[in-house]
């Protein structure tokens, strides 16, 4: 018998927004989070959202004098590898916020709606029936072990995944723990500048070759530069030593404080429900392939989630895979096709070397004020856009400032781009078609690889990276 409609793995932002909605739709919910109160999301302080965002799924926006609030901003620019050239980011308002006091106001307003928490009580495992359907999940509390049963599990634990890595080896939800070759280890460095008269938000700016930005900071610091590589912390490092702190002349600082933390950079799982679960958040790796940010990004899937469980429980029906897997189809369409097709041009952008991205900005092609301005709607390139960039490579290939390596890269990218697309519009309408497209899948994948294969081989070798 279940106890609860929802059972809820992790109280971040997923998990507690999603509680919020099924609570607020009239559910009976319960959230499952290993930390205390006091230590949920502590690994860094500030995070950002856009206001179009936050408006769209109904985060609110806290006053500019409210505890929650740092800051606003609007978009960043992207800046060429050796910072000579800024070209036009996202017109968006940005907000910045207190991660951790946010997640715990966010938590208030799921508790209003009746949403129960426990904190302090990691998950051990999922109970399933003799069908092999999840019924519930197995916690730990000071008390031992505790059960509680539901009509759905929904993992929201971050990169841990830990209750979609108890699923079995036959499940349509993958169940591989994420390999450190598709994580970003991000390190967050506070900044003060010596000379008092600079204008920090004059240096608010987005570096793609070194996956790395400058950005407002909040009170106590001028600003703040993020950098994230993958491997480890010790890689991310490096690069900011060694490749960006020679190439870009950065005004005099100190480094007043320094905060780490881990973000997926890895496609989608192909599926993300069983029967009796769903995946959400950055367990089932929905983070924008642009930065790496998900609090935002993980709600359009979990806005998809709430409309089709909530019909189904409202109509009795059972929370299977075949009755939940509209959620996959519509997801695929409305975002993940986008985020994983521009996955592997993205790694053919970033596999060229600095002069020749450096060309490319000079000479606005693909780092265009028009392409990079318009990214807030997504990447959305007409014919006459894609001409003209072909066009400007062409030209850069005949001057020699871009290499036939870069190019047959670069192409490689657009190509298999286009068939992640081809492949995520195919995405299968019932459960009956899924085995045969994850093959298909596997093999495209397997020929892309990961945003590792870009990282440079002499850091590698230098860490011992094999
Ligand atoms: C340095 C850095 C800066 C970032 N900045 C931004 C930003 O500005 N904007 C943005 O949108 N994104 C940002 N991101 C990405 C963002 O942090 C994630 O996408 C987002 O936090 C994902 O939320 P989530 O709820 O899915 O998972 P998480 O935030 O990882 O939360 C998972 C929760 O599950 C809990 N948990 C884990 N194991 C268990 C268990 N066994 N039992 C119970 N609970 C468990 C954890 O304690 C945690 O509370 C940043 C990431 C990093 C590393």
């Amino acid at each position: 018998m279940a106890n609860y409609d929802i059972v809820i793995v992790g109280a971040s932002t997923t998990g507690c927004w999603f509680a919020e909605k099924m609570a607020s739709n009239g559910f009976r919910v319960l959230v499952l989070e290993k930390e205390l109160p006091e230590n949920v999301s502590r690994a860094y302080d500030i995070f950002h959202m856009s206001e179009p965002e936050m408006n769209r799924f109904d985060l609110p926006i806290p006053d500019e004098d409210s505890p929650l609030r740092e800051f606003s901003f609007n978009g960043s620019p992207m800046c060429s590898p050796y910072g000579t050239y800024r070209k036009k980011a996202g017109k968006s308002k940005i907000i910045g916020l207190h991660k951790h006091d946010y997640i715990m106001f966010m938590a208030d307003r799921a508790k209003e709606k009746g949403t129960e928490f426990v904190y302090g009580a990691p998950f051990v495992d999922l109970i399933f029936n003799d069908k092999g359907a999840v019924v519930g999940a197995k916690y730990e509390t000071k008390e031992g072990i505790k059960e509680v049963y539901s009509k759905l599990v929904a993992d929201c634990s971050g990169i841990p995944s830990v209750a979609r890595r108890k699923l079995p080896d036959t499940s349509y939800v993958e169940n591989f723990k994420l390999d450190p070759v598709a994580i970003l280890y991000v390190i967050l460095y506070y900044f003060e500048y010596a000379d008092k008269s600079i204008n920090p938000r004059e240096l608010d700016s987005f570096f793609m070759q070194y996956k790395s930005w400058a950005a407002p900071a909040g009170e106590g610091y001028d600003g703040l530069f993020g950098i994230g590589g993958c491997f480890s912390y010790e890689y991310a490092e490096e690069v900011y030593n060694t490749q960006f702190m020679k190439n870009v002349t950065f005004p005099e600082h100190t480094v007043k404080k320094v905060e780490k933390g881990m973000t997926p950079y890895h496609r989608s799982v192909y599926s993300f429900v069983e029967d009796g679960f769903i995946v959400m958040g950055d367990a089932a790796f929905l983070t924008k392939p642009t930065c790496g940010e998900g609090c935002t990004s993980s709600l359009v899937q979990g806005e998809i989630a709430v409309d089709v469980i909530t019909k189904l429980l409202n109509k009795g029906e059972a929370l299977t895979r075949k009755n939940m897997w509209s959620i996959n189809k519509r997801y695929m369409v409305a975002q993940g096709k986008e985020f994983d097709s521009m996955r592997p041009l993205l790694m053919g952008l970033i596999k060229m070397n600095s002069d020749e991205a450096e060309y490319l900005f000079a000479n606005d092609v693909i780092f265009s004020d028009k392409i990079l301005g318009g990214m807030d709607d997504g990447l959305n390139l007409t014919t006459a856009d894609i001409i003209d960039m072909v066009k400007g490579i062409i030209k850069g290939v005949v001057k020699k400032k871009i290499s036939t390596v870069s190019i047959a890269s670069l192409l490689k990218g657009l190509r298999q781009s286009d068939a992640v697309t081809k492949l995520y519009d195919a995405y299968p309408e019932s459960v009956s078609g899924y085995l045969e497209w994850k093959e298909k899948a596997d093999a495209l994948w397997d020929e892309i690889g990961t945003l590792a294969d870009t990282c440079d081989p002499e850091i590698m070798k230098k860490l011992g990276i094999q």
